[in-house]
């Protein structure tokens, strides 16, 4: 009997999970999944969690429920290690919010196992980064910055003696600036609901980068375009300025200024869990990514593979996979393929990143990206209502590997049903 386990129900490791599991429903092959959250959030939204325009707590997936519909089991569990000569995982005991032990230290046996651990916040070891900067890289993190975000919000609208919210991000990627233009929506919508006080003219955003422009990964005019729609906004924009130290009153930088800050967050850069670093004996790249061939089985075991954020593949153009939620997709859609080959004894496919583009979404201000494919013949710059669908459209195609066509359409359904009845900012 074959053991498929998969460490991580993320963009990718939860696809893969429901493929999988459906496959094997009827055989003798067991698919189980292992998540160290009990409810599965698509990444990519945890700017609107944090900002407030999205309510996690509706939008989330119950893995227990998802397992039980698609054949799969879950586990609730942190992986905190590997023994590949025992084929065996370790998860850590897990603890209440007391410190009590709900569930004692374990380990899982596996006969093929992949990693989709995803990546988080890399902080380069600055200084204070970890202690006074908040890290977007899970649904806890996000809540909690939405939760000190109403509070300095409260603060603003009671404290006659405070002038502005000053709220500083470190990084010009797509979740720095996304994350920068909801706060201004956020601030707005709370006006609208009898904050008087508060208003985009009294937040003060800056975002904070060492490069030369902002959204270093996407096409020139598109970084632009953004930057003009921002500083519309009143969004301050500091280029080629890198962080040197952060403190509980904001950012130093390199080149001896202080940023003041009543918040600050850290959005720069990512690397793979840190205990990755030693898996027994796995290759590792410097930022801790399995390194992975092209059918993705990572280069020293036979048994081991590693999709998203987490593996570091290369691309026969030398190119390497970029960590972003389309690549996900496409590897557990590659994988799935290469597992049931295996099994038949059938040659493995080789991963091809495609890139269907890249689109930032400035909260309901405006959407501005470009899309790729056969049929534009290269790179099309699109912005506003198409740009909005398509960005949209990268959820709903999670969401139908998950749930399948007509659940997400009803999804999509409750979602306008919930536009109407309930507040459109999370106000708790
Ligand atoms: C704010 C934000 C906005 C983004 N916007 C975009 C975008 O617009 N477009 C785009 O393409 N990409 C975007 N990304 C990147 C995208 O979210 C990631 O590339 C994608 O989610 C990676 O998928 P994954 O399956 O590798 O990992 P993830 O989706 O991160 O999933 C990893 C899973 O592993 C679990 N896990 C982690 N450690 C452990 C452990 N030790 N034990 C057990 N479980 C564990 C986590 O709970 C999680 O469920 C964004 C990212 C962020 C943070």
């Amino acid at each position: 009997m074959d053991d498929i386990v998969i460490v991580g129900g993320g963009a990718g490791g939860l696809e893969l999970a429901v493929k999988l599991g459906r496959f094997f429903k009827k055989s003798d092959t067991n698919v189980l999944l292992v998540d160290k959250n009990r409810t599965h959030i698509w990444k990519p939204l945890l700017h609107e969690v944090a900002a407030g325009s999205l309510d996690a707590d509706i939008d989330c997936l119950d893995y227990l429920a998802l397992s039980q519909k698609n054949g799969f089991q879950f586990q609730l569990g942190e992986v905190v290690g590997l023994d590949r000569s025992a084929q065996t995982l370790s998860l850590a005991a897990m603890l209440d919010e007391e410190g009590n032990t709900v569930l004692p230290a374990r380990t899982i046996a596996y006969s093929k196992l992949v990693f989709a651990l995803g990546s988080v916040t890399n902080d380069f070891g600055t200084p204070g980064a970890k202690e006074h900067c908040i890290f977007l890289d899970s649904a806890g993190s996000a809540q909690r910055f939405h939760t000190q975000l109403l509070n300095e919000f409260l603060k603003l609208q009671s404290d006659s003696n405070k002038d502005k919210l000053d709220i500083a991000i470190v990084g010009a990627g797509a979740t720095g600036v996304e994350l920068a233009a909801e706060l201004y929506k956020t601030a707005e919508l709370l006006k609208a609901y009898g904050y008087q006080n508060v208003s985009s003219a009294r937040l003060n955003v800056s975002v904070i980068e060492a490069g030369p422009r902002l959204l270093p990964a996407l096409p020139e005019r598109i970084a632009q375009k953004v930057a003009h729609e921002l500083r519309e906004l009143g969004v301050s924009l500091m280029l080629n300025t890198a962080v040197s130290e952060a403190s509980d009153k904001g950012l130093y930088t390199k080149q001896g200024d202080f940023i003041p800050a009543d918040m600050s967050v850290w959005a720069a850069g990512i690397k793979a869990p840190e205990f990755m670093k030693q898996l027994d004996g796995l290759e590792t790249n410097r930022i801790n990514q399995l390194v992975v061939d092209r059918t993705l089985k990572t280069v020293t075991d036979n048994n081991i593979y590693a999709i998203g954020d987490c593996a570091h593949c290369i691309m026969p153009d030398e190119t390497k996979v970029p960590p972003r939620a389309q690549s996900a997709h496409q590897m557990a859609s590659c994988l799935f393929d290469n597992i049931k080959r295996e099994q038949k004894g059938q040659e493995l496919k080789q991963y091809q990143y495609v890139d269907y583009g890249s689109l930032v979404s400035l909260s309901s201000y405006s959407t501005i990206g470009s899309l790729m494919g056969s049929l534009t013949r290269g790179s099309v710059f699109i912005e506003g209502k198409l740009a909005r669908i398509v960005y949209i459209s990268l959820y709903r195609m999670h969401q139908m590997v998950v749930y399948g066509k007509l659940k997400t359409l009803f999804f999509m359904l409750v979602n306008r049903i919930n536009r109407r009845l309930r507040p459109t900012l999370k106000l708790h």
